[in-house]
C-alpha cells in the first residue's frame, strides 16, 4: 500500500467481505443453524516515508488510536489517524488522570453566578459551577471535563464536593448577612450521582453538617439523567423532596423532552436552556416555543428559570411572559467568592 486512498479501500474491501452471511454448523449441538453477520470497524495509521521496522510499534499504537475513535462513531466505521486525533486522544487520557487528583490537590474550586428574581430585580440565589485550574494545561472548561468525568465516575466525587462547599458558602453568607435568610443554592447533579444508592444519605449529611434548610438547596438534573433512571430516580427524587428540597430540570428543551417525567418526578422549576433564550427574535419560532414552555410550566405548577440571558431584549421578552427568575451574562457572569460577597454586600445596601 503506498497512499491513504489504497488503504482505505483495502479497509472497505474488508468490511465486504466480512459482510457476508456466514453459517455455523451446530448439527452436534443443541443450537439450531443459523446465519450470523459480522460488522468491521477499521483504524488506519500511515507511516511518512519508509516503513521502519523498530517503529512499528507506534504504527499499530496510532492505528489502535483510530480504531478507538471509529468504534466510539459507531459500528463499520473507518477511521484514519492524523495528528490532531493523536493530541485530542493524548490530551483527554492527560485529563483522565490528572482529574484523578485534581480534588485533592485543590486544583477545583466553585464559581457562583447569581439567579435574579424578574418581577422585582432582586437576587434570588446563586448557581454553584465547577472550575478546574490544571498546573500545566491552565484553566480546563467544564465542558471538556465533566464529559471525562462522567465517563470516569469522577463526576460522583466532583460532584459531592462542589455540593459540600457550595451549601458550606451559603451557609458563610447567612451568618455574615442575616437579612439574606432566603437566598438559594443550586447545584449541578449528574447522571450518575441519581444513580448512587447514597445519594439521599450524602445530601442529608452536607445539610446536616452546614446547617443549611432544605428549601435554601437546588438540584438541577438533566432531562437524559431523569430518562435514563427512571424507576431509581423517582424513589430517589421523592426522597430529596421530603427534606424540602427543591429539583430543577436543566437545559430543558435540548434532552429527550419527554413530558412523562414531568408527571413522573415531583420536581419545582424548569431551567429554559440558553440555546431558545439567545435565539429569541420576533422573526421566529423560538419565541413561540419559550411561550409554550413557560405556559405548561405554569399549568403544572412549576416555576421557569431562564438561563442564558445576554440583552434587556431577552429580559423583557421572559418578563412579559411570566418567567420568574433568570440568569446570564446579562446580570452577571459566574463569580469568584469575593465577588459574589461583594454582590451581596450591594444588594444589602440597596
Ligand atoms: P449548566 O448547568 O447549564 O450551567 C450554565 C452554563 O451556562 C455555565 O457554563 C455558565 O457559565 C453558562 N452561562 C451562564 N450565563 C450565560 C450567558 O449569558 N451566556 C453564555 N454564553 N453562557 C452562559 P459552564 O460553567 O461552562 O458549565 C457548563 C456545564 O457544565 C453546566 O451547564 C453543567 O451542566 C456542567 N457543570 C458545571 N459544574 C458542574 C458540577 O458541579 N457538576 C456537574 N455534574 N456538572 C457541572
Ligand atoms: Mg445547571
Ligand atoms: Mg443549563
Amino acid at each position: 500500500v503506498r497512499t491513504l486512498s489504497q488503504g482505505i479501500q483495502i479497509a472497505i474491501k474488508l468490511q465486504e467481505e466480512l459482510a457476508h452471511p456466514f453459517t455455523i454448523d451446530t448439527s452436534e449441538g443443541k443450537i439450531t443453524t443459523s446465519d450470523h453477520f459480522i460488522t468491521t470497524t477499521v483504524g488506519l495509521a500511515l507511516t511518512s516515508g519508509h516503513y521502519i521496522p523498530e517503529k512499528g510499534g507506534k504504527l499499530l499504537q496510532n492505528a489502535e488510536i483510530a480504531l478507538g475513535q471509529a468504534k466510539k462513531k459507531g459500528k463499520a466505521t473507518i477511521e484514519v489517524f492524523d495528528d490532531t486525533l493523536g493530541q485530542t486522544v493524548w490530551r483527554q487520557s492527560r485529563l483522565e488522570t490528572d482529574l484523578k487528583q485534581a480534588i485533592s490537590r485543590q486544583e477545583l474550586y466553585v464559581q457562583y453566578q447569581p439567579i435574579i428574581n424578574l418581577l422585582t430585580g432582586k437576587l434570588h440565589g446563586f448557581e454553584a459551577l465547577v472550575r478546574w485550574q490544571h498546573p500545566e494545561l491552565g484553566f480546563v472548561s467544564p465542558g471538556e471535563f465533566i464529559p471525562i468525568a462522567e465517563e470516569t465516575g469522577l463526576v460522583i466525587p466532583i460532584g459531592y464536593w462542589v455540593l459540600d462547599r457550595a451549601c458550606q458558602q451559603l451557609q458563610e453568607w447567612q451568618q455574615r448577612f442575616p437579612e439574606c435568610q432566603n437566598l438559594t443554592m443550586s447545584v449541578n447533579l449528574s447522571g450518575l450521582q441519581i444513580k448512587d444508592p447514597t445519594l439521599v444519605q450524602k445530601v442529608k449529611g452536607i445539610l446536616e453538617k452546614t446547617g443549611l434548610a432544605g428549601n435554601q438547596l437546588k438540584l438541577e438534573l438533566t432531562e437524559t439523567a431523569l430518562i435514563e433512571n427512571v424507576d431509581l430516580a423517582s424513589q430517589q427524587l421523592q426522597q430529596l423532596k421530603a427534606h424540602q428540597i427543591q429539583l430543577s430540570i436543566d437545559d430543558f428543551g435540548t434532552g429527550y423532552s419527554s413530558l412523562s417525567y414531568l408527571q413522573r418526578f415531583a420536581v419545582d422549576a424548569l431551567k429554559i436552556d440558553q440555546s431558545f433564550v439567545s435565539a429569541m427574535t420576533p422573526e421566529n419560532r423560538n419565541l413561540k416555543i419559550v411561550q409554550a414552555v413557560i405556559s405548561l410550566a405554569h399549568a403544572l405548577d412549576l416555576q421557569v428559570i431562564g438561563e442564558g440571558i445576554e440583552t434587556a431584549y431577552q429580559e423583557e421578552q421572559l418578563k412579559s411572559l411570566g418567567c420568574e427568575q433568570g440568569q446570564g451574562y446579562y446580570y452577571a457572569k459566574p463569580l469568584g467568592v469575593v465577588q459574589a460577597t461583594q454582590l451581596i454586600q450591594e444588594e444589602v445596601d440597596r
